[in-house]
């Protein structure tokens, strides 16, 4: 449901911006690599800075995740996303369905 100021609840909107940002993380973690890989050879003869980058970006992405996962229940304060991950519809605990009020509203697909 959309709020006043025409964005998603501030609980969802946390929420969304978990997501947004672990899937980007996700999408880019390959060009980004390979490509510091790839500088890093032609500028240092080494791909040590690169893997170096690499790890970081996997520990964040691990990180990342972790905090999306372990996300609360707007409603009940149970992780939301376990144990179905990040392609279940609604909270496995209370039954709230994704991007829908807590309060009682209708839910939004995603
Ligand atoms: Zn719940």
């Amino acid at each position: 449901m959309k709020n006043m100021s025409g964005g998603f609840q501030p609980c969802w909107g946390e929420f969304r911006r978990l997501r947004r940002r672990w899937l980007l993380l996700l999408a880019f973690y390959v060009p980004v690599c390979y490509s510091a890989g790839w500088l890093s050879v032609r500028l240092f003869g080494s791909a040590k800075p690169a893997f170096v980058l690499a790890l970081g970006w996997a520990v964040a992405a691990g990180l990342w995740g972790f905090r999306m996962i372990f996300w609360p229940c707007p409603r009940c304060g149970q992780a939301f996303l376990i144990p179905w991950g990040v392609f279940t519809g609604r909270c496995s605990r209370c039954g709230l369905p994704k991007w829908a009020d807590p309060a009682g509203g209708a839910g939004m697909a995603s």
